[in-house]
């Protein structure tokens, strides 16, 4: 075989096992994002200071009102008095926006970076959280469903019950629509030292409809309602009402990602010795540790948690509550990043040997559907954002084509793919999910490079399909291999 025919042949094996495998690469790391548990690391920095925290009291009450984004809860009216008659505040829950990893760090004081969990779809904690409620032998909390999250977080008691065949269903999710709101105000009355009600009705509408929906405001001003029912069940206890995260606007709605406006909520504290103020941005560690000084328990060494006046007094500003990308991860990333950009900057001449189907596609991405985020419903599902590339992969295959017959077939596949497989390269090692791809049971979570990684693998893929496709005309099509062989070398590219 003619040694051009025989590189055709091997680069259209090389390229169709990478356009068959970057896509189940993307699979794997998407599923142990949702699935494990990170491994635990460092917390955000904030700012410091110390002082003496809030005393404690003889009943504690918090309510999470999941999914209310700090827009709609400025317009809810019991909230909004409750805010009035004692501290209201921005709360930053972190990374990632996801209810039980948020849940985590309220009960527990330890961000998601800390504790590791930073998703576990549906997988309950066993055992349970060992933080707040654990220490505090009446605790009680009530869901308004989803129970696996409540039981998850050391509660002495938790209802719903749990399906005695799955512990992440619950027993009878029909039958405690009817009465959860009662059981919630009977625990909310019963006079016991900690009761935690997580209501559930805006996240769900929230993903039914979008965060800037008719359905969803509806549902937010039911949960204010249901909050007022409470808030009058025990109107002498310290209360603590807030959200786990917002919602996108739009379709899906959706939460899990960095976007300040989905991180960022509203929070409301107010009774016994609690005296009314303002605060601009806590950290949701912070109401972590005033929820301890309420009831009394103790938050571990490591928590950032500060006392509430010294977290009013030295609010964190923008992203301070996001965690850094280790350093290291994001040297080699950037490392391999440019080497891909520079490779493909080499080969590509002329021009239009470079990998426009890319560099139009994810223009045309971010125009289309915005900055990927692991709030996106389409970062993960991949068919919603294909058809944003595919019109323009022809040109990678029409480049592969006409790029034969004017140099080598290796030299236009380094034009076609450096850069965008280093792009992927890059994405996966600042998430920090090559032992995820390797199959270590880690969940590779990191502020936008998992989300990055999730559209950048599968047009790598795309570009490698495109690309061996042109190579692969080229075998079938003798008259290509035959101009490609004439063809200077690499070493003397023709100017053009
Ligand atoms: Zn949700």
């Amino acid at each position: 075989m003619p040694r051009p025919r025989l590189t055709a042949l091997v680069v259209v094996c090389v390229l169709g096992a990478l356009a068959w495998e970057l896509p189940q690469v993307r699979r794997r790391v998407m599923y142990d994002a949702a699935h494990w548990d990170a491994l635990p690391g460092e917390p955000a920095v904030i700012p410091g200071g110390t002082g003496a925290g809030l005393a404690p009291a003889a009943r504690t009450r918090v309510v999470v009102i999941d999914g209310l984004s700090a827009e709609v809860a400025a317009t809810l009216p019991v909230l909004q008095a409750l805010c009035k008659r004692g501290v209201a505040a921005r709360i930053d829950v972190g990374f990632p926006s996801v209810s039980l990893p948020v849940e985590a760090v309220l009960w527990s004081g330890l961000t998601q970076q800390q504790t590791g969990i930073v998703n576990r779809d549906g997988r309950p904690l066993v055992p349970p959280l060992a933080g707040i409620p654990s220490q505090v032998p009446d605790s009680r909390a009530v869901a308004e469903s989803h129970g696996w999250i409540v039981r998850s977080l050391g509660f002495a008691t938790a209802e719903p019950a749990a399906d005695p065949t799955d512990p992440a269903r619950d027993a009878d999710p029909e039958g405690w629509k009817a009465v959860w709101q009662r059981r919630a105000a009977a625990a909310v009355t019963s006079g016991a030292r900690l009761v935690f009600v997580h209501v559930l009705e805006v996240d769900a509408a929230g993903h039914g409809h979008g965060g800037d929906s008719a359905e969803y405001r509806a549902a937010a001003r039911d949960a204010d309602a249901l909050l007022g029912a409470l808030l009058a069940g025990d109107p002498t206890a310290r209360w603590f009402a807030l959200s786990d995260h917002g919602h996108l606007a739009g379709g899906h709605g959706g939460h899990g990602g960095e976007e300040r406006e989905i991180r960022q909520v509203q929070g409301c504290f107010a009774g016994p010795g609690i005296l009314p103020g303002r605060g601009q941005l806590l950290h949701l560690a912070d109401v972590s540790r005033a929820i301890a000084d309420s009831t009394g328990t103790e938050l571990p060494r490591a928590s950032i948690g500060r006392p509430l006046a010294v977290a009013l007094a030295a609010p964190l500003t923008g992203d301070d509550a996001l965690p850094a990308i280790a350093l290291g991860a994001g040297a080699i990333a950037m490392s391999l990043l440019a080497i891909g950009v520079a490779l493909t900057l080499l080969a590509a001449r002329p021009w239009w040997l470079a990998p426009w189907w890319f560099v139009l596609g994810g223009v045309a991405l971010v125009m289309l559907r915005g900055e990927p985020t692991l709030s996106k419903w389409w970062v993960y599902q991949p068919r919603d954002m294909i058809v944003i590339w595919l019109p323009l992969l022809p040109l990678g295959f029409a480049a592969t084509l006409a790029g034969v017959r004017r140099t080598t077939l290796v030299r236009v596949v380094v034009a076609q793919l450096a850069a965008p497989l280093a792009a992927a390269a890059a994405a996966l090692t600042a998430a920090g999910a090559w032992s995820a791809v390797l199959g270590a049971e880690v969940a590779p979570v990191v502020p936008r490079f998992t989300a990055y990684s999730s559209p950048l693998l599968v047009m790598a893929a795309h570009g490698a399909l495109a690309v061996a496709l042109g190579a692969l005309a080229t075998l079938v099509r003798p008259v290509f291999g035959r101009r490609a062989r004439r063809a200077p070398a690499p070493a003397a590219p023709p100017a053009g």
